[in-house]
């Protein structure tokens, strides 16, 4: 079983993706917790070209392009072993980052996004959750983190708006396999409810 958490800055989807994997090691499962961009040596490596220096350093399209290299190399080191050998993988995002971040608001480029996704990746979650949030909120608590290194977390509310709705248009899209997810409840009620859904896919 493939799953992905998804969301905005900020959102705590990380904190869920982390609670979901030791929930269902608790429960006995083989997980494999990872996350993009980065999760294999390679793709960390591209992570550092894609989130440090300049904010203009690279074109939008040079960006999809990174991500989706970085993408590969997670799919065939981490991902696909771990589904291979019968594993539940839980990757802190993954395709619908590129689909949402590139595709729709930093640029609008869902084609090309999804052309190189067909050509190189060609693989989706069986189970998306994303975690919903105000932008604001969400805006105010990834500023409050300060990682200070990150050239993304310069892109302020209207961006952070835009990312919102693009994720919500995604469980338009792909209604059987995104789910959304009130990320503004304790994180522990929203680790409840994300794993009473993970349940209901699992043998
Ligand atoms: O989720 P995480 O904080 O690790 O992501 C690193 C940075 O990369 C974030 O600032 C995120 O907004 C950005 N990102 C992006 N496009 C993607 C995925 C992540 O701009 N497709």
């Amino acid at each position: 079983l493939f799953i992905s958490v998804e969301g905005i800055d900020g959102s705590g989807k990380s904190t869920q993706a982390r609670l979901l994997s030791e929930a269902l090691r608790g429960a006995g499962y083989d997980v494999v917790a990872t996350r993009e961009p980065g999760g294999a040596p390679g793709a960390e490596a591209i992570r550092r070209l894609l989130v440090e220096g300049d904010p203009a350093r690279w074109s939008p399209e040079t960006e999809i392009l990174l991500f989706n290299a970085a993408r590969r190399d997670h799919l065939e080191r981490t991902i696909q072993p771990a589904l291979d050998r019968g594993a539940v993988v839980v990757s802190d995002r993954f395709a619908d980052s590129t689909r949402v971040y590139q595709g729709v608001a930093r640029a609008s480029l869902r084609p090309l996004v999804d052309r190189l996704h067909d050509l190189v990746i060609g693989l989706e979650p069986d189970l998306t959750f994303v975690i919903d949030m105000d932008a604001r909120a969400a805006l105010s608590r990834g500023l409050a983190r300060q990682s200070g290194e990150d050239r993304f977390e310069e892109l302020g509310l209207g961006f952070q708006e835009a990312l919102r709705a693009g994720f919500l248009a995604l469980a338009q899209e792909y209604p059987d396999r995104v789910q959304i997810i009130d990320g503004a409840r304790p994180p522990d009620a929203i680790a409840q409810d994300v794993a009473t859904r993970v349940a209901a896919r699992l043998p």
